[in-house]
């Protein structure tokens, strides 16, 4: 019988997945990390055991869920860098979305009904208004927002036929490192902002560039909704607790409502780490929507969620401190 306290936890090695692991065990739950390791890394697992396995493997799957018996999952394993997903789509669709298939089929056969999704904003796509709201229509732009569309999908159609009790919250911009240095971002190839600054900031790299300062903000930069990682991790443990008296939505935003354009971000960074970071300004990305902002509110009022990591110069504080002890 499952003890109702071990969560198996597809992508625990990774960046949101770890910090996932450390709220898990801090609330009293057992971690269980199950992770093929392409992205993520086995030093990162601190809170629990961990498996080595790809969510495609549903026999490696299947004997990780008899040894562990858990008895919910929160599923971060993905692909998630949005250029690579328009150049190589199948690598998406066959990951995302097969191996989630894969994933859910497996843990239904083990009696498991609860399992906890990370969603993004990228399944909006490019807003028409922001802030976006949960009822604003879903039309993703590239493949990897399609396939996380997809098992928003999956999930409530298992949910209508087969009880699967589920809940997606999509993410605006994650961001930030443990308070305690214990684990943080390390991506490699590394696109997002905040990193990329920082090492701008030690000198890792020559410069920043600040990808399009013609979009129609205030300052020409795009906005987005950073919110702490941690933050992240502590709801998904709340959507845990709740799961199983089935009285959530499908899906909430993760997000502040704040947002900062990248020269603010740039600025802060100075600011937070004393040191001057050079910036060279460059073409737009394609694909990017010049403002994405959370509305949140449903998160905060139903889960009982506070953003309380997520100020701009936290997420910059954690982010350097790891950064200190893990570039060069
Ligand atoms: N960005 C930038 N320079 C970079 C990387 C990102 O100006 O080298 C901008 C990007 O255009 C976006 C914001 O920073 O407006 C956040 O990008 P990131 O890739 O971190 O997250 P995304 O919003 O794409 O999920």
């Amino acid at each position: 019988m499952p003890d109702g306290r071990t969560i198996l936890v597809t992508g625990g090695a990774g960046y949101i997945g770890a910090h996932a692991c450390k709220a898990l065990a801090a609330a009293g739950y057992t971690p269980v990390t199950y992770d093929n390791l392409v992205y993520g890394h086995e030093r990162a697992v601190k809170w629990g055991p961990f498996e080595k396995g790809d969510i495609l493997d549903g026999a490696r799957l299947a004997e990780v869920m008899t040894r562990h018996n858990p008895s919910a999952v929160m599923h971060f394993a993905a692909f998630a860098y949005v250029g690579e997903s328009v150049t190589d789509p199948a690598k998406y669709y066959h990951n995302n979305v097969v191996g989630t298939l894969s994933l859910l089929d497996t843990a239904r056969a083990h009696g498991i009904d609860r399992v906890v999704f990370s969603s993004t904003c990228a399944t909006y796509g490019i807003p028409e208004t922001v802030p976006i709201s949960e009822d604003t229509p879903q039309k993703p732009i590239n493949p990897y927002g399609a396939t996380k569309l997809m098992i928003e999908r999956v999930l409530s159609d298992y949910g209508d036929a087969y009880g699967l009790k589920s809940v997606a919250l999509r993410y605006f911009n994650a961001a930030g490192a443990d308070a305690n240095g214990e684990i943080g971002e390390s991506h490699d190839p590394e696109t997002h902002l905040i990193p990329l600054v920082l090492d701008a900031a030690s000198g890792v790299r020559p410069h920043i560039t600040i990808l399009g300062d013609d979009y129609p903000t205030p300052d020409g930069t795009c906005i987005r909704d950073y919110v702490h990682v941690t933050d992240i991790a502590e709801a998904h443990v709340r959507a845990l607790d709740n799961l199983a008296g089935g009285k959530l939505r499908r899906a909430y935003n993760l997000g502040t409502g704040s947002g900062f354009s990248v020269a603010q971000v740039v600025a802060a960074a100075e600011r937070v780490t004393g040191c001057k970071i050079p910036v060279v300004h460059g073409a737009r990305r394609p694909g990017d929507p010049a403002q994405l902002l959370a509305d949140a509110s449903l998160l905060a009022r139903e889960l009982d969620w506070k953003a309380r990591h997520s100020s701009l110069d936290h997420i910059l504080e954690t982010a350097w401190r790891w950064h200190q002890r893990n570039s060069g």
